[in-house]
């Protein structure tokens, strides 16, 4: 059975027709959260993507809610530009090479004009998790995880040299990802309406400051598994984004 719902809607330049898909939540087998906010489920982002980038002309369009009659659920008798075609870019992302093109689309759109804010903070909250992406699984490299048995030798060996690599990646840029943390974490303050979850305080703990980090967290009323994780990485001064649940 199809995990997805397909929809169509299509570019307002040019005309072609978009599929677009929907996870259908109860097919759901795995769902991880990290401590960014990001969501993945059975490996699939669960934020919608807004901005897209018109495969066919190249022309650039938001869709903030896919709802009729700006989407339709019937497929057009004509030739549909599948979904991997206009996610996240057409990019692939089995390689670090895949996962800085997609950082450089997201700090070429911020570049190129001004959005307002709802748009910028969904760009700059995009980038940040595309940076984080780049060692996103960093546990992964420990010994532990070959021993435990959760992967093959073969498969733990390439995971853990794409994970070093993207972390060298990581750091290289890390002038730019704290630039685009910081005017995230303002517009986010200014806009508090635009905050998701525990955001705030990650962002504080990303910038290495701890104390504000916690200090946030503390003031939470009612303590989960993921304050406490949160609070527990502030105290050992961990920037890292690591996995909440999953
Ligand atoms: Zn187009």
């Amino acid at each position: 059975m199809l995990k997805y719902d397909s929809y169509y809607f299509q570019c307002p330049h040019c005309q072609a027709w978009l599929e677009g898909r929907n996870l259908k939540a109860e097919m759901v087998n795995q769902s991880i959260l990290y401590s960014d906010g990001k969501v993945l489920n059975d490996n699939l982002i669960t934020t919608p993507q807004k901005m897209i980038m018109c495969p066919s002309c190249g022309h650039i369009f938001w869709i903030e809610h896919p709802v009729e009659p700006l989407i339709t659920y019937e497929k057009p008798d004509v030739e549909v530009y599948s979904w991997n075609t206009w996610r996240f870019f057409g990019i692939s992302f089995s390689d670090n090479k895949g996962k800085m093109a997609l950082i450089n689309h997201y700090k070429t759109f911020l570049k190129k004009s001004h959005y307002d804010p709802k748009k910028e903070i969904y760009l700059r909250r995009f980038l940040w998790w595309a940076y984080n992406d780049l060692h996103r699984n960093h546990q992964h490299v420990r010994l532990k995880y070959l021993l435990n048995g959760f992967m093959s030798f073969g498969v733990w060996h390439c995971n853990r040299k794409l994970i070093l690599e993207g972390e060298k990646l990581f750091l290289k840029n890390h002038k730019d990802f704290t630039e685009n943390l910081k005017r995230l974490l303002a517009l986010l303050e200014k806009h508090p309406g635009e905050q998701i979850d525990l955001e705030v305080p990650e962002i504080y703990r990303e910038l290495r400051q701890f104390d504000k980090a916690k200090e946030l967290l503390e003031q939470v009323g009612s303590r989960t598994h993921f304050t406490n994780e949160m609070l527990r990485h502030s105290k050992w001064k961990d920037s890292r984004v690591f996995m909440v649940t999953g």
